[in-house]
C-alpha cells in the first residue's frame, strides 16, 4: 500500500520534528551545554566544523546505544538540489514505475488520497523540503542539509548516526526488507528504526543532565509534533500522507521507549532478532511483548471471474494502522482509534480493468462480527463457517436472539459501549474475539461503510 512508497527506503529526518524537537529540548539544553554537545552558534557550518562535530557526536552515540564503529563512515554536507536528486533515484531504485502506480491506485481506492493525486511528486517535494538528514544505507553514508546550522545538524546527526551504527550491527536494508510482501509488517520495522533513531537522539540531548528517555516517566510523544500544516507541501496534503510520514517516528518512539524501558540500550539487539510483526505490535506495545500476533488471512485469485481484461495491481495487508486510517475518514479520530484497534487480520487484492481503468477493491478482514447503529437502529453483519446474516433497524438484544434462534455461537459482546446520547452515526467493530476468528470473514470496504450511510 502506499504508506510504504513510501518515506521507508529512505532514513531521513524531518525539520518538522527538528523544528519542535529544538524547541522542546531547549531547556534540557541549556543544563547540558558544559558537558554535553554544543549548541552555541546558529550559522551554517564549514566542512571542518561539520567533520569535527560529525565525529564527536557519533562517539557520544556509540556510547549511549553501545554499538561500536566498526568501519569508517563516510559524512557530506549537500545541498538541497543534491539532496532532491537523491531522493529522485532512491524513488525509482526502490520501487518500478508500475509498482508506484499500483500503490497509489490502492490508496485512491480506499479513498486515503484524491483521484489522480501525483502521490511520487508530493513525496519528492516534502522530502526536499522537509529533510536536514539522510543515512544512505546502500552507500554507508550519511548527509546533512548544508543551509541548517551547527546547533540543529548536532541533533539531526544524533538522528542519523543511530542509523549508521545500526546498520553495521544489523544491515537495516536486508533486516527491512525481510518483512516483504508484507506491507504491514514493512511499516513495523521501519517504526523500530525510526523509533529508536528517535529514542538516541532524546538521550543525546539529555546527556548531561543525569537523565535519559528511560526516566521520563510518562513521555507524550505528540510534543514532538510541529505544525504540520505549516511547510508549502503539507498544507494541502491528505491527513493519510502526513501521519504516514508521521508514524514511523512517533508510533516508533513510544513503542521503542516502552521497550527499552526496562532493558535499556541493551535490549535494542533483541528487537532486530526478534521485530515486531505488524503495526498493531508497535500501536499496542504489550502486543509485541506477550507475542500475540494476527493469523493470516488468504486471498483466492478473481483473475478467472473477472475475466480477461482485469489483471491484480495490488495484493497485500492494511494492518491497524492502515484501518484506522480508512476509519478515519468516516468516523472522529477516537472512534477510528478504537475501532481500528479490534483488528485480528485483512487482505485486500485490487484489481484494474486493463482499458476502463475501472477498478475492483475486495478485502477480507477479521474478526467476523461487524456492527453499527444508525438513526434507524442497529445494523449488523454476522459471518459463520461460509454463511453471513445481516438485521438492520434493530437492537443488539433482538440480534442475540436470532443468533440463538438458528443456533450460531453467540457473536462476540463489544468492549466498549457508545454513548446513548451519540447521535451520529456511528460504527463499530467488536473486539477480538478469537474463539470466532475462525468462524467466517467479513467483507467490508469503504463503499460498504458509505452505503449504510456511515
Ligand atoms: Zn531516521
Amino acid at each position: 500500500m502506499a504508506w510504504q512508497i513510501k518515506f521507508s527506503s529512505i532514513r531521513f529526518f524531518a525539520g518538522l520534528l527538528a523544528a519542535v524537537c529544538l524547541l522542546n529540548a531547549g531547556g534540557v539544553r541549556a543544563q547540558q551545554a558544559a558537558v554535553g554537545p554544543s549548541f552555541a552558534t546558529g550559522k551554517a557550518a564549514s566542512e571542518a566544523e561539520f567533520i569535527a562535530a560529525a565525529d564527536e557526536v557519533l562517539s557520544k552515540m556509540s556510547e549511549i546505544t553501545g554499538l561500536k564503529l566498526r568501519t569508517p563512515l563516510k559524512k557530506s554536507l549537500r545541498s538541497r538540489e543534491e539532496i532532491r536528486a537523491y531522493v529522485i533515484k532512491q524513488m525509482n531504485e526502490e520501487k518500478t514505475l508500475a509498482e508506484r502506480y499500483a500503490g497509489a491506485r490502492s490508496a485512491e481506492a480506499f479513498g486515503l488520497i484524491p483521484k489522480g493525486f501525483d502521490l511520487d511528486a508530493f513525496i519528492v517535494n516534502v522530502l526536499t523540503e522537509q529533510v536536514e538528514g539522510l543515512y544512505d544505507p546502500k552507500a554507508r553514508e550519511f548527509y546533512i542539509a548544508d543551509w541548517s546550522p551547527l546547533s540543529e545538524q548536532r541533533m539531526v546527526m544524533a538522528h542519523e548516526l543511530t542509523h549508521a551504527l545500526e546498520d553495521q550491527h544489523f544491515q537495516i536494508e536486508a533486516w527491512l526488507k525481510a518483512a516483504r510482501p508484507n506491507d504491514d509488517a514493512e511499516l513495523a520495522r521501519d517504526a523500530v528504526l525510526e523509533g529508536s533513531a528517535m529514542v538516541a537522539m532524546i538521550d543525546y540531548l539529555m546527556l548531561g543532565t543525569g537523565r535519559s528517555l528511560r526516566d521520563l516517566p510518562e513521555f507524550d510523544p505528540s510534543m514532538l509534533i510541529g505544525d504540520l500544516g505549516s511547510t508549502p507541501t503539507l498544507q494541502n496534503a491528505p491527513p493519510f500522507l502526513k501521519d504516514t510520514l508521521i508514524f514511523p517516528y512517533l508510533g516508533g518512539l513510544t513503542f521503542s521507549a516502552a521497550i527499552l524501558k526496562d532493558s535499556g540500550w541493551s535490549g535494542l539487539p533483541g528487537l532486530f532478532e526478534k521485530p515486531p510483526v505488524s503495526s498493531q505490535q508497535i500501536l499496542h506495545p504489550g502486543l509485541y511483548r506477550s507475542g500475540r500476533s494476527s493469523q493470516s488471512v488468504a486471498l483466492p485469485s478473481l483473475e478467472k471471474l473477472l475475466g480477461n481484461n482485469w489483471s491484480l495491481l495490488d495484493e497485500n495487508v492494511m494492518g491497524e494502522f492502515g484501518w484506522k486510517e480508512v476509519l478515519k475518514q468516516f468516523l472522529d479520530d477516537t472512534r477510528a482509534k478504537s475501532l481500528a484497534a479490534s483488528w485480528a487480520g485483512d487482505r485486500y487484492a485490487l484489481y484494474e480493468e486493463r482499458n476502463s481503468k475501472r477498478m475492483v477493491l475486495v478485502i477480507f478482514r477479521r474478526p467476523n462480527l461487524f456492527s453499527f447503529d444508525t438513526p434507524e437502529g442497529g445494523v449488523f453483519l454476522y459471518c459463520f463457517g461460509v454463511e453471513c446474516m445481516t438485521m438492520e433497524g434493530t437492537t443488539r438484544k433482538v440480534f442475540d436472539g436470532l443468533t440463538k434462534a438458528i443456533e450460531w455461537p453467540m457473536a462476540p459482546q463489544p468492549t466498549q459501549r457508545l454513548e446513548p446520547a451519540a447521535r451520529a452515526k456511528t460504527a463499530m467493530i467488536f473486539g477480538f474475539a478469537e474463539s470466532n476468528l475462525a468462524a467466517g470473514e467479513v467483507v467490508l470496504s469503504p463503499h460498504f461503510l458509505q452505503s449504510q450511510g456511515i
